[in-house]
């Protein structure tokens, strides 16, 4: 049983109350109404007793006469239509009847019986209501006592009680009607108000439905969108996430992620989504109000309209800029274009909110992240990638060049008596050596190529799509650009450098990285043997894949010793 059938009992119970009310008024209306009307027809038989007797004393009817008696009586009386007259005398014999024959009349029984004759007799007035046996109908009698001609008689009339029957059934059914007319109405008004309640209840329920429905997608997305970028890994990442889910929890609005530089004197938008951003794409933290007051800013609200620096080429339209916080610090801003709308809808405001919340404790989180992803992979000295990541990229290199079915390079560099650098000018000379060397390999080689420093003043450079020959040539580009650096702290000139590189090729000198770099090592060392400050690919030394494992192991046993004993093994 559902909630509308109940309610629609509870509306029928009104209903049979307002019925059993209006029967019951109904009864009790008719019965009064009958006593009514017929305390009405006796007063009115009563005055037209008196109209009687005051015309037989007007008439002078002598009583001692019956015959004359009678015809005066059926002729000469007026009575009201259906009435009829009776006179008896005191000791209850009829003497007169406006009905009945003269004959009849003196046959009939004596009326001392009859209970508005003795009434009458006694009390001088009486009356009654009975079945007629003579007239065979239910009649009204009504007697009065007169004293006429030095005797007693008694003046009787009696009315049909039908008229006042008629009078009643024709007044009840005008009540009924009007009491039908009347419970169709509260029936008919109360199931219309029903069924517009019902419908403004069901309609009320929709509606909620609806909000229920919003709310729980909106839940979801914050939670997809916390979900989401918790698991990225970069910045990129983030964009691709937040393009894809704020427009559906924030609607057709564009906006941008601007993220505070480690030196905080500049804000760089760095996530956008929903079309070309109108604002600045840099900028001070003096530009944003939102900023300088540590809490969001809404361009124009009804007090104000004061737009950001930064949002300048907006005009008049509204901004909302809200601080992105971790860890008690603003780590950057989420600014909204809006348009010429005058405002966001406060739900959607709200949530803007809650998205500022996530974006900031996940964008905090990502910058983390990427520090200490930097720092693992990254040589402090000279900014190039650790041996960490050169052995992650070389992997990952030779999968993709599996995939392309290309050749790909790797050069091993190793700078000649780098040792003396250290020892003739000390440490720190040393050190400006490798980030010399550093700036240069980063300045020279491709955006595409992975350049690591492997330790010490060992370097490893991974040339993507990179065959032996141009391998060959760029190394030889490097040992050119390196002796041609002038190396000198504060004037002092250090004196020349110069490195030694060795190459191999995938797939045709190995397939897996240890064997490249291990063949890549041997080129280096049989460069060094060759003299230094030179280029040596691995091709140069071998040719079949037996020597190669033989140098391999050669290689692996000579690590120790850190000797060049590479025998060229070319046939
Ligand atoms: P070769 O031509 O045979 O390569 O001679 P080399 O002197 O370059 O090679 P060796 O391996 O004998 O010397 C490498 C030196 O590099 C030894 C070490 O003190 C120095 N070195 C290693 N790491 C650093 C560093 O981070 N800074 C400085 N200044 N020197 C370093
Ligand atoms: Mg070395
Ligand atoms: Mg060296």
């Amino acid at each position: 049983m559902n909630k509308n059938t109940i309610s629609k009992k509870w509306l029928y119970l009104p209903i049979i109350c307002m019925i059993f009310t209006m029967s019951l008024g109904l009864f009790i209306f008719n019965s009064t109404l009958s006593d009514w009307l017929e305390k009405k027809v006796e007063g009115g038989m009563s005055e037209e007793i008196s109209r009687v007797i005051k015309e037989i004393n007007d008439d002078q009817v002598s009583f001692s006469d019956l015959k004359a008696l009678d015809v005066y009586i059926k002729t000469k009386l007026e009575l009201a239509k259906e009435d009829h007259v009776t006179i008896i005398k005191a000791d209850g014999t009829p003497i007169a009847d406006s009905d009945i024959s003269l004959e009849a009349v003196l046959r009939l029984e004596n009326h001392l019986n009859r209970k508005e004759v003795v009434d009458a007799k006694n009390l001088n007035y009486g009356t009654t209501t009975r079945f007629s046996t003579s007239r065979f109908k239910n009649l009204l009698y009504s007697a009065q006592s007169f004293d006429y001609q030095g005797q007693t008689y008694i003046v009787r009339v009696a009315t049909p009680l039908t008229r006042i029957d008629a009078m009643v059934e024709e007044l009840m059914n005008i009540l009924i009607i009007l009491m039908g007319i009347n419970i169709s109405l509260v029936i008919g008004s109360s199931l219309l108000s029903n069924k517009l309640i019902q419908q403004q209840v069901q309609n009320e329920q929709d509606l909620q439905e609806d909000r229920i429905e919003q709310r729980t997608q909106e839940i979801e997305l914050l939670h997809r969108l916390a979900t989401m970028l918790a698991a990225c890994n970069s910045i990129n990442e983030a964009q691709m996430v937040v393009e894809d889910i704020l427009p559906r929890i924030l609607g057709n609005v564009n906006g941008v992620i601007s993220l505070m530089r480690s030196s905080r004197n500049q804000l760089l938008v760095k996530l956008d989504w929903g079309g070309v951003w109108p604002g600045s794409k840099t900028y001070a933290p003096e530009e944003c109000w939102a900023l300088r007051k540590g809490k969001f800013h809404l361009a124009n609200d009804k007090y104000t309209t004061l737009p950001c620096s930064h949002m300048s080429a907006t005009g008049e339209d509204q901004t909302l800029c809200i601080p992105l916080t971790a860890h008690g610090n603003t780590i950057g801003m989420m600014h909204i274009y809006l348009g010429d709308k005058e405002d966001l809808e406060p739900d959607v405001q709200k949530l803007a909110f809650t998205v500022a919340e996530h974006l900031g404790l996940a964008l905090a989180n990502l910058n983390l992240q990427e520090k200490l992803r930097e720092q693992a992979i990254s040589d402090p000295l000279t900014g190039l990638y650790n041996r960490r990541y050169y052995e992650e990229t070389i992997n990952q290199e030779i999968m993709r060049a599996h995939r392309h079915k290309q050749e790909m390079s790797i050069l091993m560099l190793d700078l000649d008596h780098f040792k003396r650098f250290n020892d003739n000018y000390g440490h720190d000379a040393g050190d400006y050596v490798l980030k010399t060397i550093g700036t240069l390999l980063l300045n020279t080689m491709r955006g595409e190529d992975t350049i690591c420093r492997l330790g010490g003043e060992e370097l490893a450079i991974i040339l993507p799509s990179t065959n032996a020959e141009d391998a060959l040539a760029v190394a030889n580009g490097l040992c050119a650009s390196v002796s041609d650096l002038h190396l000198a702290i504060k004037e002092l000139s250090l004196g020349k450098l110069s490195v030694s590189i060795g190459i191999s090729t995938y797939p045709k000198n190995g397939q897996q990285s240890d064997d490249l770099t291990k063949l890549a090592d041997i080129a280096l060392y049989e460069a060094k043997g060759r003299g230094r400050d030179q280029a040596c690919h691995y091709d140069d030394l071998i040719q079949s894949s037996e020597a190669i494992k033989e140098a391999i192991e050669t290689k692996c046993d000579n690590t120790k010793t850190k000797e060049t004993t590479v025998v060229a093994i070319n046939a």
